[in-house]
């Protein structure tokens, strides 16, 4: 008996080789029918017998190709038409685009093998690929995913191209990225004017100028790398100088894993991080020799390294045999640069070459960052390979939503059903490129997508410019969403809870609606609302801008908060590196209250103990301080500071006892690594302290940790035990970033609850 079915599958079911694998278990069923992707994903009819289309629905669903996530299977009954065979049919272009884009993947093995084997035709060719791997999300112009659809348009296939395309047993049918030296993009080595180096072999030529010290600039993926040697200080300082990057940590990447084992600790899980398809960088702890060039990542324990994801990275990386420093072709603060227009004009005066290639980047992408921390993995900045993977919810979105994100390290998120698909990374929004950066993001996810939004959401800060960007927009219903309920609220999306929950959000600065910025909160959250039921005692800062860059400054806050003195009073060891002039200033505006803020900021106070241990005055970017403060805090201290807890409302966390001690001990001459360790571990107590208190008063026992200080391992380690030990839940982003590039998500889902 003779059935027919028309199967809809919804999720990331196109780029990833998912037609050619229905054909392939089609055949093996000997099914008639037909496959092809229209714009709600892959659509099959398939015929046959009712026993062998039982067996192809479970495969289907069971086991599909590895880089597939099927959300949603719809099998409906057709008559049957008496297909014999199978084929795989043109797309279908639909109205409805509601379908998963797949995340760039890197370079998979079997292509590995052919890149580096002198008989294959591909020796060497820097753009192999196949059904399983290669460019996706970084080269879409549209969806549904076809070649005709992404810059690879500008290549019409070979002959030889075309055959394995079209051939059910090879494994580029399909490969909608499939091409070859003959008919696919080249490589080119270029000088900063714009010449072209007369070379037989660019890459190889490229990986000569490299070793011998040359900076290069590299069109990778989602855009420019700036690479050289990681061993030789003086290019590295070049870089720093021409890039306008004074101390912020490089990454690194190497050519295999055992070249990061000599530099760096590696556990299992950090290697499968590494070798995983996203190929993010992963920051691992440094081993003592040997030594990447000092310059590469000053004063930190760890380094960033990741391994090649693209061909041609896998061959400069083959042809150097050196590790190489792999950072983001931009200068100090700006977009990655990602057109090769604006690679001459803005990279031409870092890179002493460029080696490139005419294979367009439709969408600029950086490099993704994660961490590991025990069984736990952190991504800190969600770029490449995971975007525009999206973030699947419990509670279906009720109108499609747009949620413009944070001003540091700014993401978006657009919603539409159970589906919120945060943006890759875009950056800080203070330079008018990131601002641009920021529109046209909105603009691709919209169209790649087909969302339109009615709902928009923004962060409450009167001078951000993602609200400014909100508030141009006309017709829609804006909502505006504080910055740790959103920090929370996407914590709590991401594992579909409800609320309420202890919501423990610590971070640098987000503002608060009292006019005061917070930044050390406990929240008592829902995805609706929220309740301020304690945070750290607020300080003034003076300065604006310059009392984050300054740690110096903050510490001058919370002494004069804490001992009604100043550090220089005190003579603090170390503080003599802190210019008299200007601190007598500070001190000045903070008595007249100029240009001062109050914050209740748990990065700012980070930054206060920074200096008074005496390791960061001054920081070059964002979290330099709390990150030195980490990386110097010795292991196995179980002591603590003193602090107290004020029954205000809401709850004051009053870190003063805690201040003084640690200005006793600094000047007492006290180890920077006991300081450090035991600064940390009071916040541990403080933390454990206020939720059993909140338990007490509210009966909760769910606690989402959120906000850019969670990035920090020493303290996270030490909660979330303690948390558990006294039978809390708790909950850690793991798939968005719990720092700012997780807000958007938070946004969106608070508005989803709160609009009309
Ligand atoms: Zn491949
Ligand atoms: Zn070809
Ligand atoms: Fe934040």
């Amino acid at each position: 008996m003779q059935k027919r079915y028309r199967i809809q599958v919804e999720g990331i079911v196109q780029g990833v080789g998912f037609r050619p694998f229905v054909y392939a278990l089609a055949s093996t069923y000997h099914l008639g029918g037909f496959v092809l992707n229209n714009s709600a994903g892959v659509l099959i009819e398939v015929e046959g017998d009712q026993q062998a289309l039982t067996c192809f629905l479970r495969k289907l669903r069971e086991q599909p190709p590895p880089h597939a996530t099927i959300q949603r299977v719809i099998c409906d009954p057709l008559p049957p038409r008496g297909d014999g065979r199978f084929a795989i049919a043109a797309s279908q272009e639909g109205e409805e685009r509601d379908m998963s884009i797949a995340p760039d993947l890197a370079v998979c093995d079997a292509c590995l093998r052919e890149l580096f084997d002198p008989t294959d035709r591909r020796y060497r060719y820097p753009f192999i690929s196949c059904t399983n791997c290669g460019p996706r999300f970084t080269i879409l112009r549209m969806v549904p995913y076809d070649r005709g659809h992404t810059t690879m348009a500008a290549f019409p296939m070979c002959w030889h191209c075309e055959q394995e395309y079209h051939d059910p047993t090879n494994r580029r049918f399909h490969a909608q990225t499939n091409a070859c030296a003959r008919c696919g993009p080249a490589v080119r080595l270029v000088k900063p004017d714009g010449s072209e180096v007369p070379v037989r072999d660019p890459v190889s030529a490229a990986a000569q100028l490299v070793r011998a010290g040359a900076i290069l600039a590299l069109k990778g993926l989602g855009g420019y790398h700036l690479t050289c040697n990681a061993l030789d200080e003086d290019a590295i300082l070049t870089l720093r100088r021409r890039k306008k990057r004074e101390e912020k940590p490089f990454a690194l990447m190497a050519a295999a894993i055992h070249v990061i084992e000599q530099f760096c600790h590696l556990n299992d899980q950090e290697r499968a991080l590494l070798q995983s398809p996203q190929r993010p960088i992963v920051l691992l702890r440094k081993k003592d020799h040997p030594t990447v060039a000092p310059s590469v990542a000053p004063g930190q324990n760890c380094l960033g390294w990741m391994l090649p994801s693209t061909p041609l990275h896998c061959l400069l990386l083959a042809d150097t045999g050196l590790p190489l420093v792999m950072t983001s072709g931009n200068v100090s603060a700006e977009p990655i640069v990602y057109r090769d227009e604006d690679a001459l004009q803005r990279l031409g005066g870092i890179a002493d070459y460029l080696l490139v290639h005419d294979r367009s980047i439709q969408v600029r992408c950086d490099d993704s960052v994660v961490r590991q921390c025990g069984e736990r993995e952190l991504i800190l900045r969600r770029a490449r390979g995971y975007a525009p993977r999206p973030v699947l919810l419990s509670r279906p979105f009720r109108r499609h939503t747009l949620a413009c994100g944070a001003h540091l390290k700014n993401t978006v998120c657009l919603g539409r059903d159970r589906q919120a698909f945060l943006s890759h990374h875009i950056g800080d929004l203070d330079s008018y490129d990131t601002l641009n950066a920021f529109v046209d993001t909105i603009e691709q996810y919209k169209a790649l997508l087909g969302i339109q939004p009615s709902v928009v959401a923004y962060d409450l800060h009167p001078d951000s410019l993602s609200r400014k960007y909100a508030a141009s927009l006309q017709g829609v219903e804006k909502i505006g969403v504080q910055h740790h309920h959103a920090h929370i609220a996407s914590c709590m999306a991401e594992y579909g809870l409800e609320g309420p929950v202890i919501g423990v959000a610590f971070d640098g600065l987000g503002y608060g609606p009292d006019g005061t910025l917070w930044g050390g909160e406990f929240l008592i959250a829902d995805l609706a609302t929220y309740h301020r039921a304690a945070h750290f005692r607020s300080v003034s800062l003076a300065g604006g801008e310059r009392a984050v860059r300054e740690p110096w400054r903050a510490a001058l806050s919370y002494i004069a908060d804490a001992l009604g003195t100043t550090p220089s009073a005190l003579e603090l060891p170390g503080w003599q590196r802190v210019d008299a002039r200007k601190a007598a200033l500070v001190e000045h505006m903070l008595a007249r209250n100029v240009n001062t803020f109050r914050t209740s900021s748990c990065g700012r106070l980070f930054d206060a103990v920074a200096s008074i241990v005496g390791i960061c005055h001054e920081a070059t970017f964002e979290g330099q301080a709390a990150m030195a403060l980490e990386a110097a805090a010795w292991d196995g201290i179980a002591d603590e500071y003193p602090f107290a807890i004020e029954n205000t409302e809401p709850w004051h966390v009053d870190m003063r006892p805690t201040i003084e001690a640690l200005v006793r001990e600094a000047r007492s001459g006290c180890e920077t690594g006991l300081m450090a360790a035991k600064f940390h571990n009071t916040l541990v107590s403080a933390v454990v302290e206020i939720c059993l208190r909140l338990r007490k008063t509210e009966g909760l026992r769910q606690v989402c940790l959120s906000g850019g200080t969670w990035q920090n391992i020493y303290l996270l380690e030490r909660v979330v035990p303690r948390l558990q030990h006294h039978g809390f839940t708790v909950f850690v982003p793991a798939q968005v970033p719990p720092n700012d590039g997780g807000i958007a998500l938070g946004q969106a889902v608070v508005a989803n609850m709160v609009s009309e």
